[in-house]
């Protein structure tokens, strides 16, 4: 979800609640697109208290305002009442309720999904199944895969439900179904989360993961009281840079150009990172969430690559002409790959759900062409279907 404290606020405020009694008389007539999603998820209609907190929430973006100011005495990207982007950045101007509006509309007319887009969740459990013992990777969709490494089995920014957001009739909606579904997900080890946005921290599926007591949840600092108030125990919060061990597996929260928040008043409340996954066996990149920046990819790269495979974000770049992005575009998720010193990638954060207003299909083929154009080879930029499973690339460093 986007939310902006600037200008515009009452014309602003008064456009969401129109799309929202739009969107409502849309619900009304609106028929499920989307075949073979799990039946007890399918979500209930909301309630009127509901659609009110959404109406209040879409409203309360631009009401709020979130100084940052910097903590004196701590790291330069910690503020008074939270974190910023550091180097700072100024903050992007809001992107415009048609923006919105477009992003309403695309949860009700979901895009055509090609058939070599996906596996069926047979094919995804078995392939899965196939590499057991094995240091792998499965895409299950956006930024949720299942890293398999040093005998650990990791999720990433786990989302598998319809919906990114609070309620459902509200999406960004998700067009095709998780390669392998929360029912049927092997036992996870440890958890890695990015930042606090619904697409990358769903708590329905935090929720429904079996045997919490034996999962290591790894965040960035803040999301402590998310896991804690869901059954987590073994929750370790990280500030970029700091590092942590568990199963042979070392972490490490490094920085991201991006923000947080689920609602109106926790904007920036808690900090946004990307990952490095190291082990003997194999060393992964994850990006998460990320603007480019000239500077961090590079010494990202320099004191903690190189990477075996970087998982870099490719989508929801078009939001650019109305100020600076929070994503990467593809051309710059290249550069990422190779400032990070990445042998091999994997793109993420596309194909799953719309949230900005590029055509769905247009990132991996940019993505492609910009690595072509710098002499990156095919083999090495891996666009994966979703519920594919892969061989993690083999250790390639001196
Ligand atoms: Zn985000």
């Amino acid at each position: 979800m986007y939310c902006d404290a600037k200008s515009h606020i009452l014309t602003n405020s008064i456009t969401k609640v129109m799309i929202s009694i739009f969107v409502l008389s849309l619900v009304s007539h609106r028929k499920r697109t989307m075949k073979n999603f799990p039946s007890d998820r399918k979500p209930a209609f909301a309630s009127k208290a509901g659609i009110i907190f959404v109406i209040m929430l879409m409203a309360g973006c631009s009401l709020s305002s979130h100084p940052e100011i910097w903590a004196e005495g701590k790291p330069k990207h910690h503020t008074q009442n939270g974190f910023r982007n550091y180097p700072v950045i100024p903050d992007p101007p809001p992107v415009g309720a048609a923006f919105y509006f477009r992003r309403v509309l695309d949860s009700f007319f979901l895009p055509n999904v090609p058939d070599d887009h996906y596996l069926s969740e047979k094919d995804s459990i078995s392939h899965f199944q196939q590499l057991n013992g094995q240091n792998s990777i499965t895409w299950l969709g956006h930024a949720t895969f299942l890293i398999r490494i040093n005998g650990m089995t990791i999720l990433t920014d786990p989302f598998l439900t319809e919906y990114a957001s609070p309620l459902w009739i509200f999406g960004p909606r998700r067009y095709v179904q998780p390669g392998i579904s929360l029912e049927n997900l092997p036992p996870i080890d440890m958890i890695v989360v990015s930042h606090n946005h619904f697409d990358h921290l769903d708590a329905e599926t935090i929720e429904s993961l079996q045997e919490k007591e034996k999962i290591h949840v790894f965040v960035p600092l803040g999301l402590k009281p998310f896991f804690r108030d869901r059954g987590y125990t073994n929750i370790e919060e990280l500030d970029w840079n700091e590092r942590f061990s568990y199963g042979g597996i070392e972490l490490t929260a490094l920085p991201a150009v991006h923000f947080s928040g689920r609602g109106s008043n926790d904007k920036n409340k808690t900090l946004w990172c990307s990952w490095s996954i190291s082990s003997q066996s194999g060393k992964v990149f994850f990006s998460g969430d990320t603007s480019y920046s000239s500077t961090i990819f590079k010494t990202i790269g320099k004191e903690n690559g190189p990477y075996d495979l970087a998982i870099v974000s490719i989508g929801a770049y078009k939001t650019r002409k109305y100020g600076p992005a929070s994503h990467l575009t593809p051309e710059e998720a290249v550069k990422v790959v190779m400032e990070t010193k990445s042998n091999v990638a994997v793109a993420m954060h596309w194909g799953t759900i719309e949230l900005s207003d590029e055509p769905p299909w247009e990132p991996p083929v940019r993505f492609k062409k910009a690595a072509q154009d710098n002499a990156i080879s095919s083999d090495q930029t891996w666009v994966m279907k979703i519920g594919e499973t892969r061989l993690l690339p083999s250790k390639k460093r001196k």
